[in-house]
């Protein structure tokens, strides 16, 4: 097997990779994506996220989403999805939603993908009133994409919502009010976060 990035050969030898999970990656690019856990604030939400926005982590992600190279989806949970899965048991996950415009383009939703391998029930029923780019730049902009959700479902427990990269907090603020009068509990979690 060929690193999904560098496209050298993988060999393997660590006891880890023999019993558990096949890494995706060579060890070298590997050991440039290393996880390290945060608690940040963003527009007044907690957001627990594991990488900076930059180096290898920002080239795979804009490969996979903007390239289009669905292949990739295994490698950004590889470390941190048993931390989920057991951290967040009992949790529903929802991704914030994309636009359809952008999952046409991709012709896949790029979010579910990262996030198939945690195994949390989904949250279905949030949707966008309107077709949107997700970075908005101005105060104007950014209140129009905290607005743009609702949600048409039945009340939630605990629900984990998740993206791929935070910036401004507007989209995450957005969908975490929008389920907040229906939902007993919210953690936030981003992949990555991007310093605004
Ligand atoms: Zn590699």
């Amino acid at each position: 097997m060929r690193c999904l990035y560098c496209d050298k050969e993988i060999e393997r030898y660590s006891f880890r990779s023999l019993f558990l999970k096949e890494d995706q990656l060579c060890e070298k690019c590997r050991s440039q994506l290393q996880p390290d856990r945060k608690i940040i604030e963003v527009s007044g939400i907690k957001v627990e996220t594991f990488f900076e926005y930059s180096g290898l982590f920002k080239s795979l992600l804009l490969q996979y989403k903007e390239c289009h190279d669905e292949a990739l989806k295994n490698v950004f949970l590889y470390d941190i999805e048993d931390y989920i899965n057991i951290r967040y048991f009992g949790y529903q996950l929802l991704p914030v939603p994309s636009t359809g415009t952008k999952i046409e383009e991709r012709g896949f939703d790029h979010l579910k993908g990262i996030f198939e391998s945690v195994h949390l029930p989904a949250v279905n029923g949030l949707k966008m009133k309107k077709e949107m780019c997700q970075e908005g730049k101005n105060l104007e902009e950014r209140r129009q994409i905290i607005d743009n959700y609702y949600y048409e479902g039945e009340a939630l427990k605990k629900v984990l919502v998740v993206d791929d990269v935070v910036t401004t907090g507007s989209t995450l603020k957005g969908v975490f009010r929008t389920i907040e009068p229906t939902t007993k509990k919210i953690k936030v979690l981003s992949l990555a976060y991007k310093k605004y």
